[in-house]
């Protein structure tokens, strides 16, 4: 069927500023629709910097060049003055996607902080998380997000059942090989990243930016949903002419780009399935892996 279903994750600030922006004129040069899960708390994702003590992801910051990647200004901001509230500052790049035709989902309220504690927050806690979010991508949007994507894929049984009390038609939280049924009660379907990202998978394996597409498509199977997840960061800024490459390539080889949500609802009879943690290469820690 030769398919790719295209999520983009906005995690910043400046992703929300910029890459967005960037990303729409991009994917409507190719005619194509994306699902863009947002982020609309404080920006506080500078306080990765903390996590420099460790020896593992200063690793990841030298390899992928995350001050060239993100911006100096990006990979400061929360750790030394309070971040900005992206939604209440950058409604008019939001809704913008919303009305260029792409397909809206919520992401996190403060995606460091999800990434960082979800897994141990309370299910009070997480689901504060969630309302708050969800209220303010609904005001900016006018209707609420039908679908939603756990920060850093750190799902839990726990996070999943918290999550039923939205009205997610489906959700995207883990990595996998294909859409599934979580064995949770009401839990609605799950459609896993079936490919890697770019910080996971370039400057390791002898994979750099002039191989990079290359090494991508590789990686496609024509007979199974292809799920890419980009980041506003990464291919909406230093990376956007390799992107549109890609695009332009996958499309002449044949591929259709879809939307999540165009995918989710061709697999409402799938198989019932579950997620676990688990370590995964490129990334630091566990994340939610299909089993
Ligand atoms: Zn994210």
């Amino acid at each position: 069927m030769k398919e790719i279903a295209l999520r983009i994750d906005v995690d910043t600030y400046r992703g929300t500023r910029d890459g967005v922006p960037r990303l729409c004129s991009i994917l409507a040069s190719h005619g194509v629709k994306g699902t863009f899960y947002f982020s609309v708390g404080p920006d506080n994702m500078g306080r990765h910097l903390w996590r420099l003590l460790k020896p593992a992801f200063l690793w990841k910051m030298l390899r992928t060049n995350a001050a060239g990647l993100y911006g100096l200004d990006i990979v400061l901001m929360g750790t030394a003055w309070p971040g900005p509230k992206i939604g209440k500052r950058l409604a008019d790049r939001i809704k913008a996607a919303a009305d260029a035709g792409h397909e809206i989902g919520f992401h996190a309220w403060d995606h460091h902080f999800a990434q960082a504690h979800i897994d141990s927050m309370s299910e009070k806690a997480m689901h504060e998380e969630f309302r708050k979010g969800v209220e303010e991508l609904t005001r900016i949007v006018g209707y609420p997000p039908r679908t939603s994507a756990t920060p850093g894929w750190r799902t839990t049984d726990k996070l999943l059942k918290v999550k039923t009390a939205f009205a997610f038609d489906y959700n995207s939280d883990c990595r996998g090989y294909a859409p599934f049924r979580p064995d949770i009660a009401n839990t609605p379907l799950q459609i896993p990243v079936t490919l890697p990202t770019y910080d996971e998978i370039c400057g390791r394996n002898g994979v750099n930016d002039a191989n990079y597409n290359d090494h991508q498509i590789s990686l496609l199977k024509e007979d199974t949903l292809n799920v890419l997840t980009i980041h506003a960061e990464a291919e909406g800024g230093k990376c956007a002419a390799m992107f549109d490459d890609y695009l332009r390539r996958v499309i002449s080889a044949g591929y259709s780009v879809i939307t999540l949500g165009e995918a989710a609802k061709r697999y409402a009879d799938a198989p019932v399935g579950k997620c676990s943690p688990q370590p995964f290469p490129g990334r630091e820690g566990w994340l939610a892996v299909q089993e």
